[in-house]
């Protein structure tokens, strides 16, 4: 059962010299419970579209059409883009909480971690008791690793793992039913960052809440997610599970990106990379966005954009798409 539908979402920066259209007509469902990794090149798309569904964009970014909907525990579906002021409010950490890159930067940096806690207990849960909002706050801290006493310590008083776990627990203060993770360990040495992975998992195992987990790195997202959606040039070019696209991607993007990281387990194999760079949003080039790129492209390529059809497992919207994957 899908947590939250998005339905051809387009998400436009106005600026002097164009429209630059940073995400176009996305489609995407995000399940109940599940993790879907969004992958892409910086400038693909996938932090306007997750900042779009939570409503936090600002000028100039603005959404030009689309919906996204997000269906309560109790089936009732949201209009998110139409809430309210206060009904967004509310719907920010009841429902969907976000961690950014830097924790640094989000976290108050005057404030201490378990205020900043008890803070969003206090606006949001205001029946919980102070004794109440204690006991919360030490037992989110233990969650996610962190000892009771470090509640009384400031964000710059931790190492940036720890903060980035006060910044998670924060975001799990309210059970909301989804987290946007974007590029959550990104700014963390490796063995941080697999701690803190792994972590994720554990949390989503007890908690049952949505992951969407943004990161450029495909190989990290191939061992954190259930499912992939991989996005350029402001659409989604290829989705299925986590295992399907190891094995067999069917869009010659997602086999870039994949040969653009080393991989942690099996054979060593040469490093591809994908020549060229991301195209200019403000006018991408005609047919599929990817062909300057691609070193499978044909004629038709350049005349027809390809559509988000069912592939082999998942979606991909190649015009070489069939039920092989790509050569490899
Ligand atoms: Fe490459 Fe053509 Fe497929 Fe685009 S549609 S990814 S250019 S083969």
């Amino acid at each position: 059962m899908n947590v939250l539908e998005i339905r051809e979402l387009s998400v436009d920066y106005q600026s002097g010299s164009g429209a630059v259209h940073a995400v176009s007509d996305v489609s995407l469902d995000l399940r109940r419970g599940e993790i879907l990794g969004l992958a892409g090149e910086s400038g693909s798309g996938k932090s306007t579209l997750a900042n779009a569904v939570a409503r936090l964009l600002r000028p100039p970014a603005a959404i030009t059409s689309g919906s996204v909907v997000y269906h309560r525990r109790d089936g009732e579906p949201v209009d998110v883009l139409g809430l309210g002021r206060g009904e967004l409010r509310a719907f920010r950490w009841k429902e969907l909480a976000v961690v950014f890159q830097s924790a640094m930067n989000a976290l108050n940096p005057v404030s201490t971690i378990g205020d900043q806690i008890d803070d969003v207990l206090r606006i949001h849960a205001p029946r919980m008791s102070r004794k109440e909002r204690v006991e919360r706050t030490v037992e989110l801290l233990r969650r996610v690793g962190i000892g009771a006493d470090r509640r009384r310590g400031y964000p710059h008083e931790l190492s940036g793992g720890m903060r980035q776990r006060a910044a998670i627990a924060i975001a799990l203060a309210l059970n909301p039913e989804i987290i946007i993770m974007d590029e959550p360990t990104t700014a963390l040495d490796v063995v941080v960052q697999r701690e803190i992975l792994h972590e994720i998992r554990t949390l989503r195992e007890e908690y049952g809440f949505a992951v969407v987990f943004i990161t450029h790195d495909l190989s990290l997202l191939m061992e954190i997610s259930d499912r992939i959606a991989i996005m350029y040039a402001g659409r989604v070019v290829e989705t299925g599970s986590a295992k399907a696209l190891h094995k067999a991607p069917s869009h010659p993007y997602t086999l870039g990106l994949l040969r653009s990281f080393p991989r942690l387990h099996g054979p060593r194999e040469e490093l591809l990379g994908i020549p060229g760079t991301p195209p200019d949003l403000r006018s991408p080039p005609p047919g599929c966005a990817f062909h300057p790129r691609c070193r499978f492209a044909m004629d038709a390529c350049s005349l027809r954009r390809p559509e988000l059809v069912p592939g082999a497992e998942g979606q991909v919207a190649c015009l070489l798409n069939d039920d092989k994957g790509v050569r490899q």
